[in-house]
């Protein structure tokens, strides 16, 4: 059984749904962004624009995904990537399979 905390957003903050808008993510409740991809796709984001690394995969604004984005890259981390909960749950699930991390 996975316990999922939803963070309920004080009055006053405006959520909508849809492509563009801020929405809060259902597992960790952070506010998140959906940023649109080459492919078409949708793909929620945390809210700030960030610097590569080498390491993090970032999305630009033309909606290229660059994996280990070099410092010349400024995008957007997808939030599968980042949301504590969610690797939380996977950490998890990989004990379940035996495996150490
Ligand atoms: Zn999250």
């Amino acid at each position: 059984m996975i316990d999922v905390h939803v963070t309920i957003p004080k009055r006053g903050n405006t959520i909508s749904y849809g492509p563009g808008k801020h929405e809060y993510c259902k597992l960790c409740g952070s506010q998140i962004h959906f940023v649109k991809t080459r492919k078409g796709k949708q793909m929620p984001c945390d809210m700030a624009l960030l610097r590569g690394d080498g390491k993090r995969t970032l999305i630009d604004h033309a909606g290229v995904t660059h994996r280990k984005a070099s410092n010349e890259v400024f995008g957007y981390e997808p939030h599968f990537g980042t949301c504590p909960e969610l690797r939380r749950i996977r950490e998890h699930s990989k004990h379940k399979e035996g495996q150490h991390v």
